[in-house]
């Protein structure tokens, strides 16, 4: 089957996107990407009379090869129509000259619903593609976030369920009690003994189980991936880097065809490529700045071309980015290499084999010229939440809050005037504790009070699905050891 995907470790590989999104990772292990990513171009000027989901049609194109534009524009409508409390899906926010980008109006309040709302519609028609009537398991390790726009996004569909992994402990009550809460019939939620990596880790190796999933085909059933090494999850937020700048212009901030640079709070690196895509298609962008919480592998990995995961794990204020293999690297070093996939697979064997690896200069450049990149500790973001509050009179959360400070740090050292838009991935109201702590110097022991202080203090309304919360009982978690998920997908096939 050709199209215009290849593996990242395997150029022989040729796949559509349809293919791509319901595979979610490539044989070997490699990672879909476009060919060649820089062959399309999108009009600026066009996108200046376009709606947020036109704009969506016009990018989508330019990814889902072998999908007719009625198909996407169906995908797209189903997907974005009542289902956020904004009209456009996102909002750019300008307070002063800091201009953030909420991307978290959606259903479960975090920017992940963008790509997630969308999907299940993309795997939908991609299924209807292939004739394909077998069941899909869809494995999801979570940080947090994906977990339960995954499950928001695929519950009660058809022919599909969704198992996901949370890091035991180490996400937020809130996020925790958002996925126990799930009430859809296909949804399965367990705590993992482990970290995010853990689980990452976890599900990767069973999709490159080549005798269970032998066992899985005989039974009809695929399993596939919601995590953003699935392409699909990617290409919907190219979107709002496009809807951003229009906006920017619309707003007489800019004008069309001037820079701007984006912040980008990261963990695993999906965010932010989709950023790099963007500027590949032709969107005026200067710099790409990766922030990062105390798990600092990015910032180490920008700045000197070593990416090392031998370092300690730290649980943050931001768990959503407490990450330190950060998969989407992988499809930036098949851009920074010239494709060359035989040198991927090197870099990633590498990894794999001793935690590390490092670029050579003419790669390291590469990089090093798009990106730049800082960290910040706890203390650094409750801080800069406070600082921010003060001068503003609006709360933002933790991931925000790494990524305003770092946008801080870069302007200090650079001096750079360009507008600057800063990515704001989640709503504070689900990080309520420490949110109120930053602002209010007040240590709450019960979210629910929390929450109603965000409220009192100045906050928007409640997120609805957040206030629903705030009756349920205390569930608990089924816990799950790192060698049992295969055990766990068995015991759904019955
Ligand atoms: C997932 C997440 C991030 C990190 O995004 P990546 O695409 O994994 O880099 C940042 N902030 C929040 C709130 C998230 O949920």
């Amino acid at each position: 089957m050709t199209g215009n995907y290849t593996s990242t470790r395997n150029n022989e590989v040729s796949s559509t996107f349809s293919n791509a999104v319901l595979l979610g990772i490539s044989e070997s292990g490699g990672l879909f990407v476009p060919k060649d990513i820089h062959h399309y171009k999108i009009s600026l000027d066009h996108l200046l009379s376009q709606s947020y989901q036109e704009m969506a049609s016009t990018i989508l194109k330019c990814f889902a090869d072998d999908f007719e534009i009625e198909e996407i524009k169906q995908c797209i409508h189903s997907a974005y129509t009542n289902t956020f409390d904004t009209e456009d899906v996102v909002k750019l926010n300008s307070l002063d000259d800091i201009h953030l980008l909420e991307l978290y109006h959606g259903p479960t309040s975090a920017f992940k619903d963008v790509a997630l709302q969308l999907l299940p519609f993309l795997m939908k028609v991609a299924k209807r593609k292939h004739q394909i009537i077998d069941d899909f398991y869809i494995l999801t390790a979570t940080s947090g976030d994906t977990g339960k726009a995954a499950l928001e996004g695929f519950k009660n569909i058809d022919g599909i369920k969704v198992i996901c992994l949370y890091p035991n402990q180490l996400v937020s009550n809130i996020q925790e009690k958002q996925m126990l809460s799930t009430n859809g019939n296909n949804t399965y939620v367990y705590a993992v003994k482990g970290n995010f990596d853990d689980c990452q880790r976890m599900v990767k190796e069973v999709f490159n189980d080549i005798e269970f999933n032998q066992l899985c085909h005989e039974k009809h059933i695929q399993l596939t991936s919601a995590n953003s090494i699935n392409i699909g999850r990617l290409c919907p937020q190219v979107v709002y880097y496009f809807y951003a700048y229009i906006q920017l212009v619309k707003e007489n901030k800019i004008k069309l065809n001037d820079e701007v640079n984006f912040v980008v709070p990261t963990g695993n690196f999906g965010n932010i490529l989709a950023g790099y895509y963007a500027k590949c298609l032709g969107l005026p962008i200067h710099q790409l700045i990766c922030a990062s919480n105390k798990n600092d592998v990015l910032t180490e990995f920008i700045r000197t071309g070593t990416y090392n995961r031998n370092r300690e794990f730290h649980k943050t204020i931001s768990p959503s980015m407490d990450i330190l293999v950060s998969s989407n690297v992988e499809r930036y070093l098949y851009e920074c290499t010239h494709h060359n996939t035989s040198r991927v697979l090197e870099l990633m064997n590498q990894l794999s084999e001793n935690g590390n690896y490092s670029l050579n200069t003419l790669e390291f450049d590469e990089l090093s010229s798009l990106f730049k990149a800082y960290a910040c500790d706890d203390m650094q973001t409750r801080k800069t939440i406070q600082k921010w509050f003060n001068q503003s009179n609006h709360i933002i959360d933790p991931h925000t809050a790494v990524a305003l400070n770092s946008y801080h740090q870069y302007k200090e050292e650079f001096n750079d005037e360009t507008p600057t838009v800063i990515l704001s991935t989640a709503s504070c109201y689900k990080f309520p504790v420490d949110v109120v702590e930053s602002i209010l110097g007040i240590k709450c022991s019960n979210e629910n009070e929390a929450i109603l202080l965000l409220k009192q203090n100045g906050m928007e309304k409640i997120p609805s699905n957040i206030e629903n919360l705030l009756n349920d009982k205390i569930l608990l978690p089924k816990i799950m050891k790192q060698d049992e998920l295969k055990e766990k997908i068995i015991e759904r096939m019955e």
